[in-house]
């Protein structure tokens, strides 16, 4: 993406040029179905072998299983479904299998909702518990020493998604002693920046995710010890050996065995020492840029590529509208709850303050990140500090909430009134008068580099336009208006609002600067 420094890699990353070509060559050239017995599904089928012994190298599998499948959410599906209905038979059988789930209390989502879920659907009313952490955001290994005994699956994250923190994968064995449960280790954040050697551990099942380490969304895989209790998730065609069925994502596949090439013998992705070297510079730009500035994470403790960040007085929504309007894309905790703005419950079960916990931003590196793109992160982020500091903490309100009059909020809008991004070019050219206005905050305004014609904009902030739309309405003439702003949300709302007090020629650009129809940079 132009012009964007992508700070978001736990979220989701790129994706590779090698693992680009290599989609696009099995897309394109090296279709076949690997279930196929003729040259093409050969083919197919040598392609998949490989990709699994290069994984299962990488990842030291010894005997167990390395199945491909859509991704971790799945993976972590199948692994939940597979111990469950493995002590559901242990029950039937009479053996003592403990009554008891425990999961870490930081665990992405798809980990309790799949124990629930299963836990449901199984009819097995285990008890599901979640399993504490300290400040670190690291399992409390004395409680988990105390509940092994009674567990019949304990899921542990080997690295946290939100706050980077890395789990001690050694001192929870050894805390689970000779307890009888299964262990299910979500690896997705691990991948390519910690050393995962898992058949010298007695984790029964570890998911994977492609697109957190630079293949497309849609493949991960999954590791199953051998001698883990195995039920297929999906039945059909006997693909994966059995163990998943469904003609495989062989573009994906193809994608990720090219990723995990670099990672075994290539120069794509940085060392840990290089990764720690980009992230203290940011540590160093964040400090200087927002003096106060805390770390939720202890770095000693945590990926190199995750930071996670409170400014005190600044509230994440508003750090992130500046950073974004900077170009700069980070995110306010995890990707699946950055619509929900609640505080973050990995920083809560941390047992951080709620300023902390309800204004954290996440800033991830990627394991690819360069140095130009901390270059020019270091750069904008000192703008930002130096724009917020100069705009002051009045500009950092909440601009709805602080409307001197309440706007309408329209129902449908106005037929016309949205104007693609080649629209405003062609209303620009014909009505040189046309005033173009920028409705985002005064920080974001001044943090951005606008396209082309747009920086000819004026800036009204929405919570400011009563003040100004008295001046438009008594002016002899009334060029045509058009707001605009990120989303189009609020240049929605500021067009219908000149258009109720009958300013016909108001317009919005549609979709905003982020969703215009055409890249704004292409037609300005
Ligand atoms: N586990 C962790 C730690 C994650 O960060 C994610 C991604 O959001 C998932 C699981 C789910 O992965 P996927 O998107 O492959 O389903």
């Amino acid at each position: 993406m132009k012009n964007e420094i992508y700070l978001d890699n736990n979220a989701t990353t790129g994706i590779l040029s090698s693992a680009r070509d290599a989609a696009i060559q099995t897309l394109v050239e090296s279709y076949g179905n690997p279930s196929s017995t003729h040259t093409a599904g050969l083919q197919a089928q040598s392609l998949l072998s490989a990709v699994r012994e290069r994984a299962g190298r990488l990842l030291d599998i010894g005997d167990g299983q390395l199945m491909f499948n859509s991704g971790a959410t799945e993976g972590i599906q199948t692994a939940v479904l597979s111990a469950l209905y493995a002590i559901r038979e242990g029950r039937v059988k009479g053996e003592y299998v403990g009554n008891l789930i425990l999961y870490g209390a930081t665990e992405h989502k798809a980990v309790p909702e799949s124990l629930m879920h299963w836990n449901r659907v199984l009819g097995l009313q285990l008890e599901i518990r979640s399993l504490p952490v300290d400040h670190h955001g690291q399992h409390d290994l004395e409680v988990l020493r105390r509940l092994a005994p009674d567990a019949a699956l304990i899921c542990t994250m080997a690295a946290n998604n939100e706050t980077g923190t890395i789990s001690d994968l050694d001192g929870i064995a050894a805390a689970m002693g000779s307890s009888p449960a299964l262990w299910l280790v979500d690896c997705v954040q691990a991948l390519g920046k910690l050393q995962l050697r898992l058949s010298q551990t007695r984790i029964d099942y570890a998911p994977f995710s492609g697109h957190k380490l630079y293949a497309p969304k849609g493949i991960g895989m999954l590791y199953v010890r051998d001698g883990a209790p195995y039920t297929p998730l999906l039945v059909g065609g006997g693909q994966e050996h059995g163990l998943r069925a469904g003609t495989e994502n062989m573009a994906g596949i193809a994608a990720l065995g090219a990723v995990l090439a670099e990672l075994e013998n290539g120069t794509a992705f940085r060392n840990r020492a290089e990764l720690e070297g980009l992230r203290q510079r940011l540590v160093d730009t964040l400090v200087r840029a927002f003096p106060g500035v805390v770390f939720n994470t202890p770095l000693a403790f945590s990926l190199p590529t995750t930071l996670n960040i409170t400014v005190p007085g600044l509230s994440s929504g508003r750090l992130l509208d500046v950073f974004d309007a900077a170009g700069i894309r980070v995110s306010a905790g995890s990707a699946c709850s950055a619509a929900k703005s609640l505080p973050s419950y990995v920083l809560e079960a941390m047992g951080l303050p709620t300023w902390r916990s309800s204004n954290a931003v996440r800033i991830s590196l990627g394991a690819a990140t360069d140095d130009g793109t901390v270059d020019a992160a270091c750069l904008r982020i000192e703008e930002c500090g130096n724009i917020l500091r100069t705009f002051g903490p009045s500009d950092m309100a909440d601009a709805v909430s602080n409307l001197p009059l309440p706007l309408p909020v329209c129902g449908a809008p106005p037929a016309g009134m949205g104007l693609s991004s080649r629209d405003l070019l062609v209303l620009l050219d014909e009505a040189s008068e046309a005033i173009l206005v920028d409705v985002r905050e005064s920080v974001e305004h001044a943090i951005s580099r606008l396209p082309g014609r747009l920086q000819a904009a004026i800036n009204v902030p929405l919570a400011k336009l009563t003040d100004t739309v008295p001046g438009w309405l008594a002016a002899a003439q009334r060029p045509p208006i058009i707001f605009f702003c990120r989303s189009g949300n609020r240049s929605a709302r500021a067009a219908c609002y000149l258009r109720e007090l009958g300013y016909e020629k108001a317009f919005h650009l549609g979709g905003g600067l982020a969703l215009a129809s055409e890249p704004l940079e292409h037609i300005f």
